[in-house]
Formats: C-alpha cells, sequence, structure tokens
C-alpha cells in the first residue's frame, strides 16, 4: 500500500498559523475560517512587498518548526507504518525548508516517514539535484493507493491515477473546489482517515 500525504494543511496547522502571523507583521485580521482561498495573498489581501516577506518569514526554520501538529496525524500514520504500508510526505514547500521540515517530523514521532520536496507550484527557480527533492517525472512514475491533500491546485497531479483514492482534508480554501472525479471525497479528521484506510 502506497500512501501520498501533503504536509501543510494536512499534517500540520500551518493556516492558522499564517492567520495570527498575519495579524502581527501587518495587523490584518483574517481568521483562519475566512481564509477562502489557497493563496495566501489572496486569502489575506496582501500587495506584493507584504507578501514576500511573509513568505520569507513564514519559512524560517524556527516558524516551520512552531506550526502544529493536526491532532491525530502521528497517531494514524503509524498506525498506517507499523502495518507496512509506505507513507510518503510530498510537500510543495521550497527545497530548502526540507531540514527544519524533516526535524519537525521526528519531533512528532514521524521518524520513520520518508519526506520530499516537489516544486508542485512553479515556485522553484531551478530543479536541483538532491536525494530529498522529487522531480515531477519521478513523482509521475509512482503510483498511490490512497492520498490526502488539502489543495485544489494539487488535484492535477492526481489526473493520471484515476484509481487513486483522494482524500481532500477538509479547509475553508477547498470547500467550494470541484472534485475532479468519483475517486475524490472529502475528510474532516485524522481519526476518519485511520477508518477509510485501516
Ligand atoms: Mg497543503
Amino acid at each position: 500500500m502506497n500512501i501520498y500525504i501533503d504536509f501543510d494543511d494536512c499534517i500540520s496547522e500551518t493556516a492558522k498559523y499564517f492567520s495570527k502571523l498575519v495579524y502581527e507583521m501587518f495587523g490584518k485580521d483574517v481568521p483562519y475560517e475566512k481564509m477562502d482561498f489557497f493563496n495566501l495573498q489572496q486569502s489575506f489581501k496582501l500587495n506584493d512587498d507584504e507578501y514576500e516577506k511573509l513568505i520569507i518569514k513564514g519559512h524560517e526554520p524556527e516558524i516551520l518548526l512552531d506550526y502544529e501538529e493536526t491532532p491525530g496525524a502521528s497517531k494514524t500514520i503509524n498506525s498506517w507504518i507499523d502495518k507496512g504500508y509506505n507513507v510518503f510526505i510530498i510537500t510543495g514547500r521550497p527545497y530548502n525548508s526540507y531540514e527544519p521540515s524533516r526535524q519537525w517530523l521526528d519531533e512528532h514521532g514521524l521518524e520513520r516517514v520518508k519526506l520530499y520536496c516537489m516544486d508542485k507550484y512553479g515556485r522553484e527557480d531551478k530543479i536541483i539535484d538532491s536525494e530529498h527533492n522529487l522531480k515531477l517525472d519521478d513523482f509521475y512514475k509512482m503510483k498511490f493507493d490512497f492520498a490526502v491533500e488539502d489543495s485544489p491546485e494539487a488535484f492535477k497531479y492526481f489526473k493520471h491515477l484515476p484509481e487513486t483514492k483522494v482524500n481532500v482534508f477538509d479547509r475553508p480554501w477547498n470547500r467550494t473546489a470541484e472534485f475532479p472525479g468519483d475517486n475524490f471525497r472529502r475528510v474532516f479528521d485524522w481519526e476518519s482517515l485511520g477508518k477509510i484506510i485501516p
């Protein structure tokens, strides 16, 4: 059994942290529940300069280490690993956030999961060869039985895998998104995921 899991807002409460950060940095009060867009610049109505500052700040190692775990994520993922399932955390975070992201996983009891950075959103200037970076070509050679993802912008990465059950983790910015196929379904928490993928 191969399982794809996204990082931010699947296993960590990243958007809630960003909502606090935007308030501290720019005095803008956009609560998590009002984050209607996956794009943070849109959700927080930031100009280019503010957005750039936010992204730099949000990827500082101490900030990345500070995100709360989504309740139950580590417990359910470890139960899958105990059963011998292959779990791949595939994040769209920039390549240079690998180390703190790895540390976060280790500190949350997820030492055994594999972590890859993949340029899901075309944010990298160039592709850097590293065992931790997953190239799109290599991703497309992989097969997954299950996936956990929150971003409607990443749905396209499962187009070639109509058999993969894609579990869309319920978040304000994906509530109006159209699911591309019957293999997509909405999930609300890790406890249910543990039952869906026993
Ligand atoms: Mg995400």
